[in-house]
């Protein structure tokens, strides 16, 4: 069975005093579903921070890393740099990163298959824009995305994939469970005529975009959501009630 995953992407946002009660609040919290795996993800400066005071059931997260082994990258992070932190996990390709800084597919699935190489886990992110999606090209789209990773990458037993439609992110339009549903399904039958039956099987795809603690029980209940990366109410005391709601 796919272990349930809960990812929290602070993006820009916090101040130490605000990543303080944020942790505070977490830590206080009642992680009453067992098996679930928890993950933050705070701005690069806050990590050190966060990892020495969270409560040890929790992992953190950075929120990017550069394509390859550092050097003259000005302003960049590498892969080795985490490693060296002790930072398990990295989100890569997140649609913000995409459409602000134009990551593409291909750099997205490098940087992935670079970190996965150095060690790190990667939390991979796909999603069509609402454009695409009233195109009728919204299963092209992730598609495509997922391929330029899996071209890259040969093992992926650390990678988790985020369905994250972008019409849904911050916009406070949550997919409905049947649309988030539908692309799951659709993902995990393309890894599976793609990647291989096994990794269909056993890679977690985890949906953003919306998700808060009244909505995330539906989406939790259908057979393909493994899990959700939640921005905004990851900062709010309710990411306890979504870590929470698959049990
Ligand atoms: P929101 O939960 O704020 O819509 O953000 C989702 C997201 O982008 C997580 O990576």
């Amino acid at each position: 069975a796919r272990k349930f995953f809960v990812g929290g992407n602070w993006k820009c946002n916090g101040t130490i005093e605000e990543v303080k009660k944020i942790v505070a609040t977490l830590n206080a919290g009642e992680a009453t579903a067992s098996n679930v795996e928890v993950v933050v993800s705070p701005p690069f400066v806050f990590i050190p921070l966060v990892k020495e005071l969270l409560r040890p059931d929790f992992q953190v997260a950075a929120q990017n890393c550069w394509v390859k082994k550092g050097g003259a990258y000005t302003g960049e992070i590498s892969a080795e740099m985490l490693v060296n932190l002790d930072i398990p996990w990295v989100i890569l390709g997140h649609s913000e990163r995409r459409s602000l800084l134009n990551e593409s597919n291909e750099f997205v699935g490098d940087k992935t298959a670079y970190a996965l190489s150095k060690g790190l886990k990667v939390i991979a992110c796909v999603g069509e824009t609402l454009e695409q999606r009233e195109a009728g090209s919204t299963m092209e789209v992730v598609a495509a995305q997922t391929k330029a990773i899996a071209d890259k990458v040969t093992n992926w037993a650390n990678v988790v994939l985020a369905y994250e439609p972008v019409w849904a992110i911050g916009t406070g339009k949550v997919a409905t469970p049947a649309q988030a549903q539908e692309v799951h399904f659709e993902l995990r039958k393309w890894l599976a005529a793609n990647v291989s039956a096994e990794v269909a099987e056993t890679t977690r795809l985890i949906y953003g975009g919306s998700v808060n603690g009244a909505n995330c029980k539906e989406l939790a209940g259908q057979p393909d959501v493994d899990g959700f990366l939640v921005g905004g109410a990851s900062l709010k005391p309710e990411f306890i009630d979504i870590i929470n709601c698959a049990s």
